[in-house]
C-alpha cells in the first residue's frame, strides 16, 4: 500500500503547473496565466459544489483530495502582488517552491476576507508560540490586541487539553493576557478572546480582569458534540491503542502508550522504553523519527476506517508523539461559529498542520485558512489582515501601548473594513457554577510541552 507522504494535493498540482513555466524559461509571461487558470478551476469547483455536483468539477477530477472553498480566491492578483515584492518570475535557478505557493494562497485568502472577517481562530504550537513553549512575541500580542480593538473575535483552538484548568492555559498565553491589560483593552474587547482546549472540548473566555473563565458545555457545545455514545468513544480509543501497540512491536519502538478519557497517544518511552526495546528507537523526543510518527498516524487512520467507529476524531503527528483525540478542530471551530453566530466565510483559521497527518487539517472544512510555519509568520500575517481587512493605515510599530489605547474601536469609527463586534456570545460563569462532572473531565491530548512539531 503506497501513501503520498506529507503532500498536499492542491499544492502539488499547482507546483506541477508552475514548473512548466520554469523549465521553459518563460515565468514572467506565463506564471500569472497559470494562477489565473487555477483561479478559474476553483471558481468552477465552487459553482459546481453549490449546485450539488462538486464531484464533477474539473478541479475535483484533477485533485481528488480537494477540500472546501469558503470564498473565491483572486489568485492571479495575489501572485502579481507577491511577485512585485519577491520577484519570483525573474529567478533563473530556483523554481516556484512550496512556500511561494503557500504565501500566494495565504495572500489571496487574506484579500478575500476584506469587509467580512469576524472570527480568527489560532492553533497553538508553531502558530502562536514556538513548539512546546509559552507565548513570547510582544508584537504578535500587540497585533492580536489591535484585532480585538477593531471588533474581530479571536480564539486559541488547541490540541492541548487541560480540562477546565484555566491556570494551565493562562500559563501558555500569559504574555498575551498581560498585553490585554498593558494595551488598555476594554472589558468588552478582552471578552472577545476565547480558548478552546482539547480540539473541541473545553471552552474558556477571557474576562474583564484578563483571566480565563470556563463556559459550561450546555451553553456552547453544538449538537454534534453532545450524545457521542460512550461505547463509540471506548471503541475509538481501543482501536487506536491496539493499533499503536502493534506499531510499537513492528518497529521495535522504545515508546509508551498514554491513555486519557478523550484521547490516546504514543509518547517517548524514556528509560523504561530503553529497557523494553534495547535495540530500538524512540526513548527521547529527538529520537522519534518523523517517518515513524507519520507511519503510526496512517496506520491508525486505516484501522479506524476499517472499524465501526462513526464519531469524529483527529489522529495527528505531534512532532515528538502521536495522538488520537476524540473530536477534532472541524467540530471545535464549527461549534464556536454556532455559539458566536459567525459564518465559515467570515472565519479564518491560522495553523501550521494542514497535511492529513496534522490537526489543523479538519478546520479547512468549516473555515477559510492560512498556513503558517511559526509565530513570526503569524505576526506578519496579522499585519496584512489589520491593514487589508481592518483598515489600519499607520505602521503597526506606531501603535504603542499608549496610542493603541487611543485607537478608536471600529464600531465607533464607522469604518467598513471589518464587521465590528458583530458576533454574539453567551456570558461566562464562575468556575464554581460548573457541574462537577464537567469540571472533572480530563483528556484532550497532544500539545503542551510534550508536543514537538516540525514545519512541513
Ligand atoms: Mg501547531
Amino acid at each position: 500500500m503506497l501513501t503520498e507522504h506529507r503532500r498536499d494535493g492542491l499544492y502539488e498540482f499547482v507546483r506541477t503547473l508552475l514548473r512548466h513555466s520554469f523549465v521553459l524559461d518563460c515565468m514572467a509571461e506565463t506564471l500569472p496565466k497559470s494562477w489565473a487558470y487555477i483561479e478559474e478551476l476553483i471558481n468552477e469547483h465552487m459553482e459546481c459544489t453549490k449546485k450539488g455536483h462538486g464531484h464533477k468539477s474539473r478541479l475535483k477530477q484533477l485533485v481528488p483530495t480537494i477540500g472546501t472553498f469558503h470564498t473565491p480566491l483572486m489568485l492571479q492578483a495575489a501572485f502579481e502582488e507577491y511577485d512585485a515584492k519577491y520577484k519570483i518570475s525573474t529567478r533563473k535557478f530556483i523554481q516556484p517552491s512550496f512556500n511561494d505557493i503557500r504565501h500566494t494562497m495565504n495572500l489571496a485568502q487574506v484579500n478575500a476576507l476584506k469587509g467580512q472577517l469576524k472570527l480568527v481562530t489560532f492553533d497553538g504550537d508553531c502558530t502562536l508560540y514556538s513548539d512546546g513553549n509559552n507565548f513570547a512575541e510582544p508584537k504578535l500580542a500587540r497585533n492580536i490586541c489591535l484585532l480585538l480593538r477593531r471588533g474581530v473575535t479571536c480564539a486559541l483552538v488547541t490540541a492541548a487539553g487541560y480540562g477546565y484548568k484555566a491556570e494551565r492555559y493562562e500559563q501558555r498565553i500569559g504574555m498575551l493576557l498581560k498585553a490585554f491589560v498593558e494595551h488598555g483593552l476594554t472589558a468588552e474587547e478582552r471578552k472577545r478572546f476565547y480558548v478552546l482546549g482539547g480540539e473541541c472540548h473545553y471552552l474558556l473566555q477571557v474576562n474583564e480582569h484578563a483571566k480565563l473563565i470556563p463556559i459550561p458545555e450546555l451553553e456552547w457545545v453544538g449538537k454534534e458534540c453532545h450524545g457521542w455514545p460512550q461505547e463509540q468513544v471506548t471503541m475509538l480509543l481501543d482501536v487506536c491503542e491496539g493499533c499503536l501497540k502493534e506499531a510499537i512491536s513492528d518497529m521495535n519502538l522504545r515508546t509508551t502508550i498514554l491513555r486519557k478519557e478523550r484521547a490516546v497517544g504514543m509518547i517517548p518511552g524514556g528509560s523504561t522504553g530503553k529497557a523494553t526495546a534495547p535495540t530500538g528507537s524512540g526513548s527521547k523526543r529527538s529520537s522519534l523519527r518523523r517517518e515513524v510518527l507519520d507511519e503510526c498516524v496512517m496506520r491508525v487512520k486505516r484501522a479506524i476506517e476499517e472499524s465501526d467507529v462513526t464519531i469524529p476524531y483527529c489522529a495527528f503527528n505531534g512532532g515528538a508523539d502521536v495522538f488520537i483525540d476524540v473530536g477534532n478542530k472541524r467540530v471545535g471551530v464549527s461549534a464556536l461559529q454556532k455559539y458566536l453566530k459567525v459564518a465559515p466565510s467570515s472565519t479564518l483559521h491560522v495553523g501550521d498542520q494542514f497535511l492529513d497527518t496534522g490537526n489543523d487539517f479538519e478546520a479547512r472544512n468549516v473555515a477559510t485558512t492560512v498556513w503558517v510555519t511559526n509565530p513570526h509568520e503569524t505576526k506578519y500575517l496579522l499585519k496584512q489582515i489589520l491593514q487589508k481587512c481592518c483598515g489600519l493605515k499607520r505602521k503597526l510599530s506606531e501603535y504603542t501601548s499608549a496610542t493603541l489605547n487611543a485607537l478608536i474601536p471600529l464600531s465607533a469609527a464607522g469604518d467598513n473594513g471589518a464587521s465590528a463586534a458583530a458576533v454574539g456570545s453567551g456570558s461566562a460563569i464562575s468556575p464554581e457554577t460548573i457541574p462537577e462532572d464537567i469540571a472533572e473531565k480530563g483528556g484532550g491530548g497532544g500539545g503542551g510541552p510534550a508536543a514537538k512539531r516540525r514545519a512541513p
